[in-house]
């Protein structure tokens, strides 16, 4: 099996069609974080290797753009099974590079597959419209067009979905792409590499490198070629992403950060809500963007929901992600505990109460223990800023009122969640919230058939559903006169 992983994790880039090192033979180490030892390396590339990739994708452009949409339907689903054929490798090292459990990234690398399959039949229903026309003598098109090349900029949190929910819509549509994963790992990005090669895509439509971000992202933001930026990360990084793509107004499609509320009324299923809770904040180490930052449980049930979150809490098995049973894996890296280590001590000092963990894991390294904060309070530093880790605070409120004031109380507006049992409450809630999606008495929500983003602060563009396809197509308006009808 470790052969097969090996197949997939490719110390170099793919431009053109070719496995290549950076022009000075620079490399970057890669970790893996349950062990703290390298692994390996990928090449540190900047301006001269971004720009070749650019230009491969644009010389694709030309020929990908005249396929077939039946072609590239094909294709896609080539991808789609080689992915499937290859789950296992390619879920062991998604987790030897990221550290969560090998079952979430047998689920990662299935939910890969999935997008490619939704957009590769998404792709043939790109329609466009004949619309009727005001005057008798013309007629009234409107068509859809591949935007052109893609530049995709990834996270290290899912490095395999969040890439294929941008390449899969970006090759169905016909455009091509350039793809700069995150360099803590790079190898389950470059796996696409190798996996459209073995489906078959011509040489230049994916093109994947590595290096400093700084460099790459600046090339990608200047190059003229490159008509879209495709961005998951941070909204910091987002924001400068954005303002830079301005000075060749490409268009931007960006997954910022979230800081999702999980309300709990008292008309709720207690043990629904804690079984949602626990995958809403859990997941990924508490690593992901649509993760509860703040739990907020009404005063009626808050003790009883505390209790019972606390005790599953407690109950999680930490580990490394390749062990037999582990449900919680190592946080990314050491930067990423000792921020956590802040929120909790910022909680300890305004008088929040550790209910569950509370500290570094005894394994070492980066392991955090699945931690529960209660009688947190609105001046705390998680009420504003996102956690990304296993700590829960839980604050109490009083009136439904209160409630979405202090959910909507954020620059952010990602992801929602709220249980109730009373169904006008279920409509007023979820119509007074902020966000781009919400999760009524449901705590995980994600899936290929729906518009996943945010608003606010958030992010712009939707990625999945029929919409996910959208932002890598153009709309031209075509007027046919002279007719002489
Ligand atoms: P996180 O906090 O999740 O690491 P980042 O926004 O820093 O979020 O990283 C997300 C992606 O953006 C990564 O691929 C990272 O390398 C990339 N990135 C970081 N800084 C820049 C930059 N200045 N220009 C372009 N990409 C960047």
């Amino acid at each position: 099996m470790l052969q097969k992983t090996s197949h997939f994790m490719r110390q170099a880039n793919f431009i053109g069609g070719e496995w290549v090192q950076a022009d000075s033979g620079g490399t970057v180490d890669v970790t893996n974080p349950a062990t703290g030892l390298v692994i390996g390396t990928v090449p540190k590339s900047g301006k001269a290797e971004t720009r070749r990739a650019i230009e491969a994708a644009e010389a694709a452009f030309q020929s990908w753009k005249k396929t077939s949409v039946l072609e590239r339907h094909k294709l896609l689903r080539k991808l789609h099974d080689a992915i499937m054929d290859n789950q296992q490798p390619l879920a062991e090292l998604l987790t030897m590079e990221q550290g969560k459990s090998l079952a979430e990234s047998k689920g990662e690398i299935a939910i890969s597959a999935a997008y490619v399959l939704w957009f590769a039949e998404e792709g043939r229903r790109a329609y466009g419209d004949v619309v009727p026309s005001p005057w008798g003598d013309r007629r009234i098109l409107v068509t859809k067009e591949p935007t052109g090349v893609i530049a995709a900029i990834t996270p290290w949190n899912f490095p395999s979905s969040m890439l294929s929910r941008k390449l899969a819509p970006a090759l169905a549509a016909g455009c091509t792409t350039v793809v700069k994963p995150a360099s803590q790992t790079p190898y389950s990005g470059l796996a696409w590499g190798a996996l459209c090669e073995e489906a078959g895509f011509p040489k230049g439509t994916v093109n994947i490198l590595t290096g400093s971000a700084g460099e790459i992202g600046d090339e990608i933001c200047a190059n003229p070629l490159v008509k879209k930026i495709t961005f998951t990360g941070s909204t910091e990084v987002g924001k400068m992403l954005m303002a830079k793509a301005a000075s060749t107004v490409k268009k931007v499609s960006m997954e910022l950060g979230g800081n999702a509320p999980f309300l709990v009324f008292d008309d709720a299923d207690i043990d629904r809500a804690v079984e949602g809770a626990m995958v809403a904040k859990y997941r990924n180490s508490g690593q992901t963007c649509v993760c509860t930052n703040r739990f907020f449980v009404q005063a009626g049930v808050y003790d009883a929901f505390v209790e019972r979150f606390s005790e599953a809490s407690r109950k999680l098995k930490v580990g490394a992600g390749l062990e037999e049973g582990t449900q919680q894996g190592p946080l990314i890296d050491e930067k990423a505990v000792e921020k956590v280590e802040e929120f909790v001590a910022d909680a300890k000092a305004k008088g929040g109460k550790v209910v569950a963990g509370g500290k570094r894991h005894a394994l070492g390294g980066s392991f955090f223990e699945p931690t529960v904060i209660a009688d947190a309070k609105p001046n705390m530093m998680f009420m504003k800023e996102e956690i990304f880790g296993p700590v829960a605070p839980v604050f109490r409120f009083e009136t439904e009122e209160e409630a979405v004031k202090l959910a909507n109380d954020t620059e952010f507006g990602l992801a929602c969640y709220f249980y109730t049992g009373n169904l006008g409450r279920a409509f007023r809630v979820m119509e007074g919230l902020k966000y781009g999606m919400v999760g009524v008495n449901e705590g995980l929500i994600t899936t290929v058939e729906a518009p996943f983003g945010g608003v606010k602060e958030s992010g712009v563009g939707r990625e999945g559903g029929h919409q996910g396809i959208e932002d890598y197509l153009d709309t031209k308006y075509v007027c046919i006169g002279g007719l002489g009808l």
